[in-house]
């Protein structure tokens, strides 16, 4: 992959050498996706790799691990000193782990790129917290067409009100996820919101089940399915009366997150410390 495929015009990457990062989790689905796509991209190495305390894949090497050969990089348990060593943290792991790695990131004041989901909103205020000392790039999504899609929801939410259409998110993943509904339903929920001037949290309906009564006008539905191993379908589907729109996206690859977490990386470089969206980075809230 060329360097051209990674950075659109614009983009900053004044800072000089390759941006050393750490992959946290690196025996994971994405950590080992993550640990390809910087074998791939130009302008970031591997710094090293992090694993769960106990997991056999500690002490092997990452890029084994992830199937592009020896990299001499070994998955370690002990993130501080190689944190210390690095600019940056790419994290797709569980939300104790994340909230764990924001801390070490900002006592390492390095960029820490969060795709973690299902976080609290306790967790959430502590990597908040975090973000006062570390550039931190958080998003249930890191696909450029997920964001671009939350941008079209937002507008469609706004142009078509709750007394003509409902708004409905249906999302489907492998049958390995652990949280529901999915951290880029969430995000497509809150873009809805966004688009209605409504607080998502009070305005949510998460699954529906027996006698519900009718639905409530101005509510936003979820609906979650899980099997087999569908990386990630979302639809948002505008219902009215005698017409529905649907928006969708469907991932048919990984690497579209491990890509859009490497360019949060590099944009993120050089910031001032702050908790920003991939909205951000793709210049998608100008
Ligand atoms: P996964 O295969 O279960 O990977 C998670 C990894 O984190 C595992 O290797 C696990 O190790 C490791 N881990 C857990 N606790 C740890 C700790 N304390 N220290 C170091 N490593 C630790 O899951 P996945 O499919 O890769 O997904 C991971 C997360 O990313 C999920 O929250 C998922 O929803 C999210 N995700 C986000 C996006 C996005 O674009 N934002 C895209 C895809 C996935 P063990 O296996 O040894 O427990």
């Amino acid at each position: 992959m060329s360097e051209a495929e990674v950075f659109s015009p614009g983009d900053d990457v004044s800072s000089s050498g390759d941006m050393g990062l750490v992959v946290v989790g690196a025996g994971g689905r994405m950590g080992q996706t993550l640990i390809r796509a910087i074998h791939d991209i130009d302008g970031v190495r591997l710094a090293g790799a992090i694993g769960r305390p106990g997991s056999p894949h500690i002490g092997r090497d990452a890029g084994e691990v992830a199937g592009v050969g020896l990299l001499g990089v070994s998955i370690t348990d002990d993130p501080l000193p190689v944190f210390a060593a690095a600019e940056g943290v790419l994290d797709f792991t569980t939300p104790a782990a994340t909230v764990e790695f924001a801390m070490l990131s900002a006592q390492a004041r390095i960029v820490h790129v969060i795709g973690t989901t299902g976080c609290s909103e306790a967790d959430d205020e502590k990597i908040r917290a975090a973000a006062r000392h570390a550039v931190i790039v958080k998003s249930g999504n890191m696909s450029f067409g997920v964001n671009l899609l939350a941008v079209l929801v937002e507008k469609a939410a706004k142009a078509l009100g709750p007394d003509d259409f409902d708004i409905e998110i249906l999302e489907m993943h492998h049958k390995h996820k652990v949280d529901a509904p999915s951290g880029t339903a969430l995000l497509l929920g809150e873009a809805a919101a966004e688009g209605r001037g409504i607080d998502l949290a009070s305005q949510s309906v998460r699954g529906r089940d027996g006698h519900t009564g009718a639905r409530e006008n101005g509510t936003i539905g979820f609906a979650t399915l899980r099997g087999g191993s569908v990386i990630g379908d979302h639809s948002v589907i505008l219902a009215g009366t005698g017409e529905r729109i649907t928006l969708s996206h469907h991932a048919e690859d990984r690497t579209i997150f491990a890509r859009g977490a490497v360019k949060a990386a590099l944009w993120a470089r050089g910031r001032k410390p702050g908790l920003y969206s991939m909205r951000d980075v793709l210049g998608l809230n100008e």
